[in-house]
């Protein structure tokens, strides 16, 4: 679904520009695999390429990054490293979030069939606060030895990613929202966090809403997966939770995220890994970053794009199981890609129907 108010509208022939921050890592070369298949099928998008230099502390290539998206509404990202330890250089990851305010960040978790893994047909979306909480980045050493790190909870954004949460589950069919917390112990951070989302239930009378504490959360999501629908939940659990999701699913490799605010969104691999280990070797699983590059079609409106894509990956990854190491696989990365475009090309030739 399309939460944004302000979907940018097109150029001249229906063509859209899109900001690509390819980042560290691995992102630069599945950004490459991106622009090869939406090449190969002609879709409306121009990117315009931001690189930023992990190796300074100036904030500049960010800020211009935030500009472009400012102007095109729409970004796709890599994960961006930030190679000072220098405690004033903050993450540019969160930069970009917090400038932007995107304040909510969307997980689809589905099974791929293709994938064995212990736990089948599982369908989580997770809804995380993407702005605030333990991510504020307030840290000082008040005295020597002792450091205290600001959570900050509000109010205001704890309500808008709550309605962001119960709208995505009625507008697509969702039964149940789950808020994850820990407000027996962080009683007025994680308290207001729970009372709002708890308030906001009242309004959405046809969608059940419980509530359940992190620690327990972890354990039934590794036992129990299919208790959970929709998740609701402050920025760190929503990171831990995501990735014990993908844990579940098959790794890092495979799941997109989105982060949306009223005005722009950008897309992403959802457990946002750099994956510097496995740079350069043909082995990244390219799937995470081609979800997040269907995602973004959808976005704009590109329904016809997206599916092509879609159900390429589809047949490569579930029916062919053309699959990277990560996931149980011996193709490389190119190989993937490949075959994805061999699919397309099988169905269509070289006239695509959009
Ligand atoms: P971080 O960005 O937090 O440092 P890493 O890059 O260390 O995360 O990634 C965590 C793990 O997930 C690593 O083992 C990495 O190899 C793996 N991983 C991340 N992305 C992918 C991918 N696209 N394909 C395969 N493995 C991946
Ligand atoms: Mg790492």
């Amino acid at each position: 679904i399309r939460q944004q108010k302000l979907i940018p509208k097109a150029h001249y022939g229906g063509r859209h520009a899109v900001t690509m921050l390819p980042g560290g890592g691995i992102g630069p070369e599945c950004m490459g695999y991106v622009r090869d298949i939406f090449k190969y099928i002609g879709a409306p998008v121009d990117f315009e390429v931001v690189n930023i230099d992990p190796n300074v502390d100036n904030d500049h290539d960010v800020q211009y990054a935030i500009t472009t998206i400012k102007r095109n509404g729409v970004g796709i990202k890599g994960n961006i490293e930030t190679k000072s330890e220098a405690a004033y250089v903050t993450s540019r990851n969160v930069a970009l979030r917090n400038e932007l305010d995107m304040y909510a960040y969307v997980m689809n978790c589905k099974s791929f069939p293709g994938v064995t893994t212990r736990h089948k047909d599982i369908n989580i979306s997770i809804i995380r606060q993407n702005t605030e909480g333990e991510y504020a980045m307030l840290e000082h050493e008040s005295v020597h030895g002792v450091v205290e790190s600001m959570k900050v909870v509000t109010a205001s954004n704890s309500e808008r990613v709550a309605r962001f949460a119960f709208e995505y589950a009625k507008r697509n069919g969702r039964k149940k929202v789950t808020t994850v917390h820990k407000a027996n112990i962080m009683k007025l951070s994680d308290g207001l966090f729970l009372e709002t989302s708890r308030k906001m239930a009242e309004q959405y009378p046809d969608i059940e809403h419980n509530d359940m504490i992190i620690d327990n959360c972890c354990m039934q999501l590794v036992a129990k997966p299919h208790q959970f629908d929709v998740m609701l939940m402050t920025n760190l659990y929503g990171s831990i939770v995501s990735n014990v999701v993908c844990g579940l699913l098959g790794g890092a490799g495979l799941l997109s995220g989105r982060n949306y605010g009223d005005h722009y969104a950008v897309f992403e691999p959802g457990t946002r890994n750099t994956g510097t280990a496995i740079a350069g070797k043909n082995v990244a699983n390219p799937i995470a970053m081609i979800n997040a590059s269907i995602d973004m079609l959808e976005h704009l409106g590109h329904f016809c794009h997206a599916d092509l894509i879609r159900n390429a990956v589809n047949k490569t990854c579930n029916v062919d199981k053309i699959l990277t190491p990560d996931v149980g696989g011996t193709a490389s990365s190119t190989d993937v890609v490949n075959a994805i475009i061999a699919c397309m090309s099988k169905e269509y030739g070289t006239f695509f129907p959009c």
